[in-house]
């Protein structure tokens, strides 16, 4: 039987010794109906500002962190931050207006001129783009190292590197990376770990148990997960999760998310693990299907035996997420064909969504260089890559739809 002892907590603020299951929690912490004319639902505050009843309040307000203005306050937002941050196990969480803001926010909020910073050498390509073009403009220095040899970090780190920031599985290839041995080289040089965590959500992976300091997360992928709002946050420890709020969302970025979207991420998060489920299920029999198949040339999913990463995979996350990434021995053609056949799958970037995403990043680079001539595809990414976001769709249909896709290049 569940222990309802601490159902009078999960409505209060963050209880991480709360015996109640992630599901449970992801559907009711940190919001109690009573403050809220009983609404099942938390209300949607659409408001940029607070009024006060004296000059006195309004001092009291400001004194606990800037609750006069809705760029830093919001109770809609508020609820949705407490639960993130719950259900990542972190002492306090933020949330912003995308991912990049998210990510816009951490490190213009924790580098300074001359800082270093140390990144996994393959990131998504717009976490690229900051890293190479951005912060070097700010005199921060990036230095791109292969984290798959945890041991590389050690000559990578000197007196001025803040922060290590990778992501995990890694986008767009799903390699793994192995948090409680990035995180021990890191803390044993006194610098704090950061981690996307993005393609797998807290229902599968919580690398703060794995001894990371923050966590990343694009909202806009699995945690919403019907594709209908953009979204980002940021959990840690109480600490830092105010630097970032009170300087970074408050003043350096003012990247809010707004509250609709938390609205709609909330409702999405009720089912994040259920979906999770689904999207893992189906991805581990597409990937078997692809590997099996004669046109494909490799097939890379954290959950398949052949994957490099798999016994890291099977460590620190539950299940192996909806995302896998594949090659045709037909190559960058091949792979442009093969997606102009398919009549299920979507062709469109972004991920974790009800509906499965196909794109091909080559064929989207291409297209960029002819407006941005030094676009590259990021480290590790090849020309034939085909990356899929597994939906929630029937699994026998798409293999149906990708197998005709398959039929002789
Ligand atoms: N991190 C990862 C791993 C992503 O895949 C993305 C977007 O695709 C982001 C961050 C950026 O998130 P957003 O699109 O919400 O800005």
């Amino acid at each position: 039987m569940t222990d309802t002892s601490d159902l009078g907590d999960i409505r209060g603020h963050a209880d991480h010794s709360s015996n109640l299951g992630f599901d449970t929690r992801a559907i009711h912490h940190a919001f109690d109906p009573a403050g809220f004319s009983r609404a099942v639902k938390p209300p949607v505050f659409l408001t940029s500002t607070y009024g006060f009843e004296s000059v006195a309040e309004n001092d009291a307000a400001a004194a606990l962190g800037g609750r006069l203005y809705a760029r830093e306050y919001n109770p809609t937002t508020e609820i949705l931050e407490q639960r993130l941050a719950n259900l990542e196990g972190a002492e306090a969480g933020l949330v912003l207006s995308t991912g990049m803001a998210a990510f816009g926010t951490l490190v213009l909020s924790l580098l300074s001129q001359g800082d270093e910073l140390v990144v996994h050498k393959t990131l998504y390509s717009n976490t690229v783009a900051m890293v190479e073009q951005g912060l070097p403009r700010f005199g921060i220095k990036v230095v791109p190292v292969d984290l798959s040899e945890p041991g590389k970090l050690n000559a990578a780190i000197t007196e001025r590197t803040r922060l290590v920031y990778f992501e995990t599985p890694v986008n767009p290839l799903s390699a793994i990376l192995d948090i409680a041995a990035i995180a021990e080289q890191a803390h044993a040089r006194k610098v704090k770990v950061a981690v996307d965590s993005t393609f797998a959500s807290p229902a599968l992976q919580r690398p703060l148990e794995y001894g990371a300091d923050l966590v990343l997360h694009s909202l806009t992928k699995y945690i919403n997960g019907h594709g209908d709002t953009l979204g980002g946050a940021l959990l840690g420890d109480a600490e830092t999760l105010h630097t970032l709020h009170e300087t970074g969302l408050r003043y350096i970025t003012g990247a809010t998310l707004s509250p609709l979207s938390a609205f709609l991420i909330l409702r999405g998060l009720k089912t994040l693990s259920l979906r999770m489920e689904r999207h893992s299920a189906s991805a581990l029999k597409i990937a078997r299907m692809l590997e099996a198949h004669p046109a494909v040339a490799w097939v890379s999913y954290p959950f398949l035996e052949s994957h490099p990463g798999f016994a890291t995979a099977r460590k620190q996350m539950a299940q192996g997420s909806g995302m896998l990434a594949f090659g045709l021995h037909a190559g960058f053609d091949g792979a442009r064909t093969m997606m102009d056949r398919l009549k299920l799958l979507t062709r469109a970037v972004s991920l974790g969504d009800a509906d499965s995403l196909i794109y091909h990043p080559a064929s989207l680079m291409r297209a960029r260089q002819s407006i941005r001539k030094d676009a590259q595809l990021a480290d590790g990414v090849g020309e034939e890559l085909i990356r899929l976001s597994v939906g929630l769709e029937d699994v026998n249909d798409l293999i149906a739809d990708l197998q005709q896709a398959l039929q002789p290049l």
